[in-house]
């Protein structure tokens, strides 16, 4: 099993920077709004979430290329 953490307090700016959404080969994250969306009024806070999580082959390459070290790639067995 694979299991992806992501840690908030080091990609306090997930939208500013979006690395690990543009080098995952499989596609695995999106960038998500912290709560729902409040009609007329812009998301301030994102995440980033492991939308595509059965499609990660654990390769590391987001952990390897995140400038701020806010991702951990886990195989429990
Ligand atoms: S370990 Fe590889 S496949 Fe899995 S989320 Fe990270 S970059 Fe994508
Ligand atoms: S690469 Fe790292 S710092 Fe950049 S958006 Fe992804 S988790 Fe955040």
């Amino acid at each position: 099993m694979i299991e992806i953490r992501w840690d908030s307090k080091k990609c306090a700016m997930p939208q500013d920077c979006r690395v690990c959404l543009d080098t995952c080969p499989q596609g695995v994250f999106r960038i998500m709004p912290k709560e729902a969306r409040k009609p007329g009024k812009a998301t301030e806070d994102w995440v980033i979430g492991t939308l595509f999580l059965s499609l990660c082959t654990a390769c590391g390459t987001c952990s390897d290329v995140c400038p701020k070290k806010a991702i951990t790639v886990a195989v429990a067995s």
